[in-house]
């Protein structure tokens, strides 16, 4: 363990900052010096993992390769360093509680009373070191969720606190982050915010290393010096984090800031040489610089919270910035969408994806917005319950199967064309028991999804329960939608499409996951392609 270093980022004054998007910038840097970095999110909620909470709540659910539902900041992780996480890097104190309570009935703890101090605080302690363990990683970044001096956050807090004074300074940095605000009255950036977070801190027994300034205009020197003063920082690790017109710019501006470099000199390693982010640029370079513009639609229930369709939106700039082509993501309301308004809502776009999803609100809309796109050539990108509405709607349309449904919304149906696997009838609970995380999928070689991928073996990730049943397997496929991709094992079906369509694309699987700046998903290029011609 004495080889691995850690940083923590906590936040103060309030929430929101960036913390998640300062973690994955500043392991971006390390990483492009060469080092080998993860990033942990510890959230304080009691919930053992974000996969129960309504999306209106905390944003979407994202979903790692091993099958873990996670925080959505892990979707940035990935998205940042091109590196998968997994379910260690997101924990939750709803999960640290779960493994005290189940040791304490094993009788674990040999008759002592079990507190939150040492108990509670070793778990989590144990947490952070698993991370680090298995001589994989120079650095883990653990972003402690939630604000200081949140009555959640205290056990963490002391973690921290532990760990600093067991590892030493050397081995172990905690940079925190705040707001500057700017009040417009009196012209003034305000440091007193700052000042008061880092107090609380202080209390709690620690001293921050390095401070990041979350600010609407740029600080002047003296302002950075009066932090640096009155926080007992050194002048050159206060940092400046101004607001940028793209997340994906923060990376930048920390360079520019020398957040790494700090960094490093803090847990004495060496600087190394500097990284160039050819690649990065070359993709902000395209981004801001768009040849083309196109407006496509996004149908789906959550959308007064753009955050519940965080990973969609963001494999939406990775593609438009490939594609050289600024996307304009107009969100629909599923509810609102009528086979009288459909053509007023949609007539104006360039394509449209139908979401994810659970439950029956809005779903006839998603039906009607998969028949306006299959009868007039729209693109359209279905996603999990997105493919399963546009096999609904397929076979009521063009099969004639009058009612068919998804046994998830109507389990009477005569026709029910998205059903329950066998296995997962007999399961009551809801937590962590859908089909979870990566699974191969196998495309037919005479498709246009395997033109898209190049290949015909792919592996996607999964959140669902329902699937494309098998019994109308023919029906479909003499009819014009074709399966064309198949799990190798299970023989469920993954991919539909509808080749006579200038692109109609439903797939099982969650492809926004996987997309990262770096390697923009091949189905999110291909539809954006499609829509720009
Ligand atoms: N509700 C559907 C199912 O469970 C789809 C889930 C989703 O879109 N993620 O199968």
């Amino acid at each position: 363990m004495a080889d691995v270093k850690y940083v923590f980022v906590t936040g103060g004054v309030t929430s929101s900052l960036g913390k998640g998007i300062i973690s994955a910038s500043l392991a971006k840097l390390l990483q492009a010096r060469g080092y080998s970095v993860t990033i942990q999110k510890l959230d304080p909620y009691i919930n053992v993992d974000p996969g129960t909470l309504n999306p209106y709540e905390h944003g979407e659910c994202y979903v790692t390769l091993d099958g873990a539902e996670t925080d959505l900041d892990l979707g940035h992780y990935e998205r940042f360093l091109n590196v998968p996480t997994s379910q260690a890097n997101n924990v939750t104190t709803g999960r640290i509680y779960q493994t005290v309570i189940e040791k304490e009935r094993k009788g674990d703890y040999l008759g002592k009373t079990v507190q939150i101090i040492p108990h509670i605080t070793d778990e989590i302690k144990r947490r952070i070191k698993l991370v680090g363990s298995g001589n994989i990683f120079n650095i883990v970044i653990t972003e402690i969720g939630g604000t200081v001096g949140d009555m959640e956050s205290l056990p963490y807090i002391e973690s921290v606190r532990q760990l600093k004074w067991e590892m030493g300074s050397q081995n172990c940095i905690v940079i925190h982050l705040t707001l500057v605000p700017y009040l417009s009255a009196s012209g003034e950036l305000k440091t007193k915010p700052t000042q008061h977070s880092v107090k609380v801190l202080l209390e709690n027994g620690i001293q921050p290393d390095i401070l990041v300034l979350r600010t609407e205009k740029n600080l002047t020197e003296d302002i950075k010096k009066k932090v640096a003063l009155f926080c007992n920082v050194e002048e050159n690790a206060v940092v400046e984090s101004v607001d940028v017109s793209t997340i994906y710019e923060v990376p930048l501006k920390m360079l520019k800031e020398k957040l790494d470099q700090t960094v490093l000199r803090k847990l004495v390693l060496p600087v190394l040489k500097e990284p160039p982010l050819t690649e990065w640029r070359e993709f902000l370079t395209k981004l801001k610089n768009p040849k083309h513009s196109i407006r496509i639609g996004l149908v789906g229930k959550y959308v007064e919270l753009p955050d519940a369709y965080k990973s969609i939106s963001e494999s939406f700039i990775h593609s438009g910035a490939m594609n050289e082509c600024e996307v304009n993501v107009e969100y629909i309301h599923s509810e609102d969408v009528t086979d009288e308004n459909v053509n007023m809502l949609l007539k104006d776009l360039k394509g449209v994806v139908v979401a994810p999803g659970f439950g029956s609100r809005g779903i006839e809309g998603k039906i009607i917005t998969a028949k306006y796109a299959r009868e007039n050539n729209l693109p359209f990108l279905g996603i999990c319950l997105g493919m399963q509405c546009a096999v609904i709607e397929f076979a009521r349309d063009v099969l004639h199967f009058e009612g068919a449904h998804s046994s998830e919304i109507d389990h009477k149906t005569k026709y029910p064309v998205i059903d329950l696997m066998e296995e997962q009838k007999s399961i009551i609970d809801k937590g962590g028991t859908m089909r979870l995380g990566g699974y191969k999928c196998v495309i037919s070689k005479n498709s246009r999804t395997y033109k898209i991928y190049g290949k015909t073996q792919i592996i996607e990730r999964h959140r669902h329960r329902y699937e494309f049943n098998n019994r109308y397997y023919d029906d479909f496929k003499r009819n014009g939608m074709i399966p064309v991709g198949i799990n190798p094992e299970s023989k469920l079906v993954e991919i539909v499409e509808i080749p006579s369509h200038k692109w109609f694309i439903g797939v099982q699987f969650h492809p926004e996951y996987s997309s990262t700046v770096i390697n923009p998903h091949p189905l999110f290029v291909s539809f954006i392609k499609a829509c720009i011609n």
